[in-house]
């Protein structure tokens, strides 16, 4: 990730800035209708929904592993000692998924906690060291976050938009449109009228889903090109 763009990115991380759609929402509510998850369309889209819908789970295990992978070869290049992945995983994430799901949310956050620093000490053996490797692990899930979940969302949002006439200039200009593309809106495609919400649900979590696996197995799609970081 480019310095600037990665600075950028976690201080909307830690300020739950991030435009996920309920930011969205509040910023143009004309535009975004409502806070609903174009993924899921079950609850509201928030950070900390992206960080415990089921929807999410494969890219999530995916991310973590590698974030603790990359630390564990940075502690041997940096601080010179050896990390297992799985018992840094415990310690930074817990042995429950509840307490994994909140410590998630807490990195995106950027904070991590007394008891991680406690845990991943009995590994190091001294707090200075523990302290480098959460903050080392913190800088990787970000990362690994960014290129791999956050993108992927990015281009779930930008096909949404584009479904909706939702374009880059419009979002740009709150609350001046056009009748022309009201009207568009307004009438929706005779398919989609038949279908009841169950099964659009069914039908949009199933996409996302293929979308999913498509994504862990060849990454991102030619298209994303245009907005990769340099
Ligand atoms: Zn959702």
């Amino acid at each position: 990730m480019k310095k600037s763009k990665g600075l950028l990115f976690r201080i909307k991380c830690i300020n739950s800035i991030l435009p996920t759609k309920d930011i969205c929402f509040l910023r143009n509510p004309t535009l975004y209708k409502n806070q609903r998850c174009i993924a899921c369309l079950r609850n509201d889209e928030s950070l900390y929904h992206i960080a415990e819908y089921e929807i999410y789970v494969k890219i999530w295990k995916n991310l973590e592993e590698e974030a603790l992978q990359l630390t564990g070869l940075q502690t041997i290049t940096k601080l010179d000692f050896a990390l297992e992945d799985k018992s840094l995983r415990i310690a930074i994430f817990g042995n429950e998924l509840n307490s994994h799901i909140q410590n998630r949310k807490m990195l995106l956050r950027g904070l991590t906690s007394i008891k991680q620093q406690r845990e991943v000490m009995k590994l190091t053996s001294s707090k200075r060291k523990a302290n480098k490797v959460l903050t080392i692990f913190l800088e990787q899930f970000w990362t690994c976050f960014f290129e791999r979940l956050w993108k992927f969302r990015c281009e779930i949002m930008i096909e949404w938009e584009k479904r909706n006439n939702i374009s880059a200039r419009e979002k740009k200009t709150k609350r001046k449109r056009k009748r022309a593309n009201l009207d568009k809106e307004n009438c929706r495609p005779p398919d989609a009228e038949k279908k009841t919400k169950k099964e659009k649900e069914i039908d949009i979590q199933g996409e996302v889903c293929k979308k999913i696996d498509k994504w862990i197995a060849y990454g991102s799609k030619e298209e994303w090109s245009q907005f990769k970081l340099k």
